[in-house]
């Protein structure tokens, strides 16, 4: 047989079976095709051709979908054969569909119904269908844009002041309508840097905020991932530690306050040796406010300030405890 004629038979098979839906077919809102067992479209909607931004002609004359549409799942181009070789209904979402008619790549989601001849002996093509969500995967991109700016100190890339609190009244919530054997500690680590001050007045505002940066870089480093770190306001920072006692949050503050000191800092390149202190408290789940647990750590702080800086002090509850300086 020739190829046109092959290509005809295909055509009309595809026909025979697709006949079956395409009264309905009319009827939806979404863009589709129906390919045959080569990727050639033998069917589509005007939908479809709108999608492409080609003409139906067009459409109906060209050897693959592959050259109309190209689809991609996180950077990896899908070509029709892989979607022809499912043998079950699937649907796949957030696939880019790029054309080459010069238009933007569209968010898509893509169903795909592979059909059979009558003896399920041979699969004779695909029905594919295609939903922009290019507008709403847009704008949910722009809210959550938003979302994470508003929460989200710009010098430093740390939590805010307002996430600060609105994550830990959560966590103190949960733990709080949780029966005591299944609660968990969550401790508060204050840090301030030390004589911060003088690092602004002797190598400048700008020296300043890079060392705010740094401090902010190792905070990111140091701490577990499931720790909130946050900028509370000038150069003081606050870090919620979840399952975490002071004992346990005090060594994490100690592994900061040593990458600190260490850390080589140079701006415009000036070394400028930076140490931080920090205060260190767990709240008492159900018989305190966090704020009184900050107010210890805080007193934690104090007394290491107070002690000469560089140095994590605990508070225990009862009284103020400072860790090893080395
Ligand atoms: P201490 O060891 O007792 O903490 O001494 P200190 O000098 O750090 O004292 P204090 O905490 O009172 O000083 C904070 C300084 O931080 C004052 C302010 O000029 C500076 N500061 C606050 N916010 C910023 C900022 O965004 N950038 C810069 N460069 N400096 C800031
Ligand atoms: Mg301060
Ligand atoms: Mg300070």
């Amino acid at each position: 047989m020739s190829e046109a004629a092959n290509s005809l038979e295909q055509r009309q098979t595809v026909e025979q079976v697709f006949g079956k839906f395409s009264h309905f077919a009319k009827v939806l809102l979404d863009a589709y095709a129906v390919v045959d067992k080569n990727g050639k479209v033998v069917k589509a909607n005007q939908l479809f051709a709108q999608l492409t931004g080609i003409k139906m002609r067009q459409i109906l004359k060209t050897e693959s979908i592959n050259e109309l549409l190209e689809f991609s799942v996180n950077d990896d181009v899908i070509g029709i054969e892989n979607l022809l070789e499912y043998e079950s209904p699937i649907r796949i979402d957030e696939v880019r569909g790029k054309t080459n008619s010069g238009a933007e790549p569209k968010n898509l989601i893509l169903g795909l119904y592979p059909f059979f001849n009558d003896e399920k002996s041979e699969k004779l093509g695909a029905f594919l269908i295609m939903r922009d969500v290019t507008a709403e995967t847009n704008l949910q991109d722009q809210y959550k844009d938003k979302a994470i700016q508003s929460i989200t100190d710009p010098l430093t890339g740390l939590f805010t002041r307002g996430y600060f609190e609105e994550y830990l009244t959560g966590q103190v919530t949960r733990m709080e309508n949780k029966a005591a054997k299944d609660r968990y500690p969550i401790s508060i680590v204050m840090c301030d840097i030390d004589f911060f001050k003088k690092v602004n007045d002797q190598y400048g505002h700008q020296a300043g905020d890079y060392v705010l940066k740094v401090v902010a870089e190792l905070m990111r480093k140091t701490f577990r991932k499931t720790d909130v770190c946050c900028r509370y306001g000038g150069e003081e920072f606050l870090v919620i530690l979840p399952a975490a006692n002071f004992e346990n949050a005090g060594h994490a503050a100690n592994k900061l306050r040593h990458a600190v000191q260490k850390a080589q800092i140079v701006f415009e390149e000036t070394h400028i040796p930076v140490t931080i202190s920090c205060g260190v408290s767990t709240i008492n789940i159900g018989q305190e406010s966090y704020e009184e647990t900050m107010a210890r750590s805080d007193a934690a702080l104090y007394e290491a300030k107070r002690s000469g800086r560089n140095l994590v002090c605990l508070h225990d509850g009862d009284q103020i405890i400072p860790t090893d300086r080395d």
